[in-house]
């Protein structure tokens, strides 16, 4: 439903998709104040420029709305906010303190997939899996020396065997996620009826089976027996 976008102080007035709610550098949801706009009838074209009140951010953004240029409806749509700043992508507090690499592996990732890079976002998922199913199997306190230097150089599908890994939940899920992850790092596709999401959500899926071994091992340390 349309929505009567003010500006210019109230002056200026346009029917609009949406308003802007979130800013796009901090993420958080508020309202912003206006700086200065420019409407332009015959571009269709209205661009404001806002300030973010928060505390800690307080950047200033241009939102870009346009119009449809055949004029078949009156309502302007929000386009673009610029500047825009990747948002990290939710991480289990225990996986990214077991794993930092993995953190920020996972955050280039996403900001590839929303810049539409999605022929390289892919690769950045794939080698988030492998470094968060390494760095998991090197927080095992039963390794030797010589295994602690070999699991870096292993290939993924090798670490996923049930020799490195007992869990058969993270197992699951991390092969699976290793088997779209090599599809979106080749030419060809083996599993057609999968594409990012399956592997984003697989991955994520690794590391809350991940998140909830770790969490386990500390609730049972810590209790051990009544
Ligand atoms: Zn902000």
């Amino acid at each position: 439903m349309s929505k009567q976008l003010e500006f210019w102080g109230g002056r200026g007035r346009v029917e609009v998709n949406r308003f802007v709610d979130t800013c796009p550098v901090c993420h958080f949801a508020g309202t912003f104040e206006e700086h200065a706009a420019r409407h332009d009838e015959a571009d269709k074209r209205l661009q404001i420029v806002y300030s973010c009140k928060r505390q800690e951010c307080v950047s200033f953004f241009i939102a870009t709305y346009r119009r449809d240029w055949m004029c078949r409806t009156t309502e302007y749509e929000l386009t673009s906010l610029q500047p825009w700043a990747p948002e990290a992508p939710p991480i289990a507090e225990k996986v990214a303190a077991m794993s930092t690499r993995y953190a920020e592996i996972l955050k280039q990732a996403a900001f590839a997939e929303n810049l539409g890079l999605d022929e390289v976002a892919g690769g950045g998922y794939r080698k988030a899996l492998e470094v968060l199913v390494k760095d998991f199997v090197l927080t095992r306190d039963d390794l030797d020396g010589e295994q602690r230097a070999r699991i870096p150089k292993m290939f993924l599908g090798q670490c996923l065997k049930e020799e490195w890994i007992p869990d058969d939940m993270i197992r699951d899920f991390g092969e699976r996620a290793a088997w779209l992850g090599n599809d979106e790092a080749h030419y060809e596709r083996e599993w057609l009826g999968m594409d990012l999401g399956n592997l984003k959500e697989l991955l994520q899926l690794t590391e809350a089976a991940i998140n909830t071994h770790l969490r386990r091992h500390d609730y049972t340390s810590a209790m051990p027996k009544k």
